[in-house]
């Protein structure tokens, strides 16, 4: 009996090979960023290295999204993916800085720049009670906190005050485990749901010094191999809480690859620098399906190499759709006043499954 009972314990955490048959609001997201990752550094063998990425990439995902389309560097791409919003024009959140913020005084809020309330899937999310965290390792991210903290946050007009203060928790990790440990930490101890944006610096770090080499064993190669390092730890610990198995979702995304000029990644119109995942994990390893053929009725299915305005109409799989979709996979409204994913009509499921309650005309099983 004993024995019958271990087998069963093991065939229990066996990860489900099915795709769910509707989405139930999941109780947490992770907002996964790797700085600098480029697409081409993990599309490696099904039974290569990087068995986090691997297995990620067991959900929906896309080898070939866009970060924005006028910008390719890192805190701006940051804040197009919490408040899904493109950089620039009439509707674009406009910061455009890729340094630490300046003091609140000196406009260093996203609201101050923009000259009126630019709200996030922070917003939406802690306005309905749920716990939210920055956890990045890099300073720059202290604009979140600054610009949602108990004084430039909005009031809460959503049912029991959570206050003024959108981010709970802001934590700039020295290390890529440092940050692995506190996201840990914070879905360990959630007393509710959570949503926590988590990034990973290390690839741009390494990109900068000694450039983009995605040859085997490069130092920027390593560099993945070591947040993918994190990232099996993390599976691990979700595997073996039954507090969050099945209970979290994860959306790993990067603000920018690299490359192009060398040892930076400024030219927004290359695909080295334009070109990111962006990989939705459901709880669950499912069948992979991708991302962009998924949603090719309503977003552009464009080539590799194709630049893509701002104004594509419709538009590309960008990252800023992350702050939305992670609002979505929630259950929870999308963001006021944002442009990506909008309406929650990104579809992570093949169709004729439920893949969110606002699933935009135009699908259907075919
Ligand atoms: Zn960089």
């Amino acid at each position: 009996m004993l024995a019958f009972l271990s087998i069963l314990g093991v065939l229990l955490q066996v990860p489900a090979l099915l795709p769910p048959a509707e989405l139930r609001p999941f109780d947490h997201v992770l907002l996964v960023s790797v700085d600098g990752l480029r697409p081409d550094a993990i599309d490696g063998p099904e039974d290569g290295p990087l068995p986090a990425f691997r297995r990620l990439m067991r959900g929906p995902h896309t080898l070939q999204a866009r970060t924005d389309a006028d910008l390719t560097i890192t805190l701006p791409n940051h804040v197009s993916m919490v408040t899904s919003r493109p950089v620039g024009g009439p509707l674009g959140h406009g910061w455009t800085d890729n340094v630490d913020p300046p003091a609140i005084r000196h406009g260093g809020t996203l609201h101050k720049r923009r000259g009126t309330y630019v709200a996030s899937m922070f917003d939406v999310a802690h306005d309905r009670g749920v716990a939210t965290a920055v956890i990045a390792t890099k300073s720059k991210f202290a604009l979140f906190a600054q610009s949602f903290d108990d004084e430039n946050g909005a009031l809460d007009a959503e049912g029991p005050d959570d206050g003024r203060c959108k981010v709970d928790l802001l934590v700039t990790a020295r290390t890529s485990d440092d940050a692995l440990e506190m996201a840990l930490a914070r879905l360990r101890t959630a007393k509710g749901r959570s949503l926590s944006l988590v990034h990973f610096g290390v690839p741009d770090f390494v990109g900068h010094s000694l450039d983009w080499d995605v040859r085997p064993g490069s130092p920027y190669r390593q560099s993945i191999a070591e947040v993918d390092g994190a990232l099996l730890r993390l599976l691990a610990a979700i595997d073996g809480d039954p507090a969050i198995r099945g209970r979290v979702a994860i959306i790993l995304t990067a603000d920018h690859g690299g490359g192009v000029p060398a040892k930076t990644h400024t030219t927004n119109t290359d695909p080295l620098n334009f070109l990111i995942p962006f990989i939705v994990w459901l709880g669950a390893d499912t069948d992979p399906q991708e991302l962009t053929a998924l949603n090719g009725d309503r977003r552009a299915v464009l080539p590799a190499a194709e630049w893509a305005p701002r104004d594509l109409s419709p538009p590309p799989i960008r990252s800023a759709e992350a702050g939305n979709l992670a609002l979505q996979l929630m259950g929870l409204p999308p963001i006021p006043g944002s442009v990506a994913n909008a309406t929650h009509d990104l579809r992570v499921l093949p169709a004729g499954r439920t893949g969110s309650a606002a699933e935009a005309p135009g699908g259907g099983a075919r």
